[in-house]
């Protein structure tokens, strides 16, 4: 098998939450909602243990926590969910960048439909969306900025902390999509202002299908944010429907797992971004960075390599490497990808990058194979 280097789309599952899942699906049968047995006492258990996980990687408290079924609920009830409190307010006005995840930039413009004022700020070429042009948008009726955390496509991080803390001062609700830095800019989140913020466990190895929303409070209440599905009051009635027990626990020891070891990780993370830019320069190819990777997490580097279309490249040496040209959710059909087009990389650029990204438990060696392999099959390639 070739090696997976697309971590960004979802990352391998640890075996110490799989452990924990299969532990949790032989032995704790109950629904966590019901109170007439110990079955159902024990599933609670493990769910509001998870949510004490969460809180304590996010440094918030577990009343703050939320399950979903991954981020793009979550984003849909962040934006979606403040509707009721537009109409009351009055305030009606939505800035988001071009660059978020479709969950966030479809909903928003399905918001814009039913009547909201919406503003999309595109990016700087550097990748960033520059804080100011946000800021400069806020008038008296802004509602929410909804700004990602770290690009999924690129690993470049925004300025969400010079945001939070302007967006507070003016009273704007602010989201985070923290989908791709949770559990890896582990101090940056801690120390944020926000109103919101979402992510999916299998970015951060726990399982698929689960996810958070945190609504902070302020002055012991939430922001207004109501469900936007009809059912049950589980989840303090955000998210209705039966809690799942095991992927809840899989999500919650994951975020334990991210807290203990975040420090460690990023170290092997960096070592891999260092061997991967020593081969490039080695290779001889011509290359560049997309976005500006005095901003980019250590997990992800999308590279263009000039002469190499990465269709051609990624069907020629997909035994070696698995990786991907643009992010999983609008990658089925080719088309540019819309992120790199917002940053101004000319076309015939953005055919030629590929999106690679890894994880901590990556091998070395088997990294240096086989991106040594995917570089010699681009040398032949390139054009
Ligand atoms: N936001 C970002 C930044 C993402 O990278 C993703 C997943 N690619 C999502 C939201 C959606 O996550 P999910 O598909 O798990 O709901």
């Amino acid at each position: 098998m070739s090696i997976y280097l697309d971590y960004n789309a979802s990352a391998p599952i640890e075996p110490r939450v799989l452990e924990c899942m299969i532990d949790i699906y032989q032995n704790y049968i109950g629904n966590a909602d019901s109170r007439t047995h110990d079955y159902g006492d024990q599933a609670r258990n493990i769910v509001e243990n998870a949510r004490k996980q969460v809180a304590s990687l996010l440094g918030i408290t577990s009343s703050e926590v939320f399950f979903t079924s991954g981020a793009t609920e979550s984003n849909n009830i962040a934006i979606q969910g403040l509707e009721a409190y537009a109409k009351e307010s009055g305030r009606n006005h939505i800035i988001t960048s071009s660059i978020e995840h479709k969950a966030v930039l479809e909903t928003v413009k399905a918001m814009q439909h039913r009547g909201f004022e919406v503003d999309i700020v595109d990016p700087e070429s550097s990748g960033r969306v520059d804080a100011k042009k946000i800021l400069e948008k806020v008038k008296d009726n802004t509602l929410l900025v909804s700004l990602m955390h770290v690009n999924n496509e690129t690993g470049i991080i925004q300025p969400v902390q010079e945001l939070g803390t302007a967006l507070e001062e003016r009273n704007v609700f602010f989201h985070v999509d923290a989908t791709q830095s949770c559990g890896k800019l582990v101090d940056e989140l801690r120390s944020l202002k926000y109103t919101m913020l979402s992510f999916s466990a299998h970015k951060l190895r726990g399982p698929q299908g689960i996810g958070v929303l945190v609504l902070r409070k302020k002055n012991y209440k939430y922001p207004p944010a109501k469900a936007i599905m009809y059912g049950g009051q589980q989840e303090h009635g955000i998210r209705p429907g039966t809690i799942p027990v095991a992927l809840v626990g899989g999500c919650g020891k994951a975020c334990q797992i991210a807290e203990l070891e975040y420090q460690s990780n990023e170290k092997k993370l960096r070592s891999i971004k260092k061997k991967l830019l020593e081969l490039l320069d080695k290779s001889g190819i011509t290359y560049s960075c997309n976005g500006d990777q005095n901003y980019c997490l250590d997990n992800t580097l999308n590279l263009c390599l000039h002469g190499v279309s990465s269709e051609a490249l990624m069907i020629s040496t997909k035994r070696y490497c698995s990786l991907s040209n643009g992010s999983a959710c609008t990658s089925k059909s080719y088309s540019p990808s819309y992120v790199l087009m917002a940053m101004n990389i000319p076309v015939e650029n953005i055919e030629n990058s590929i999106r690679i990204s890894w994880g901590p438990e990556t091998d070395l060696e088997q990294f240096q194979i086989e991106f040594t392999n995917l570089l010699n099959v681009a040398k032949r390639l390139a054009q």
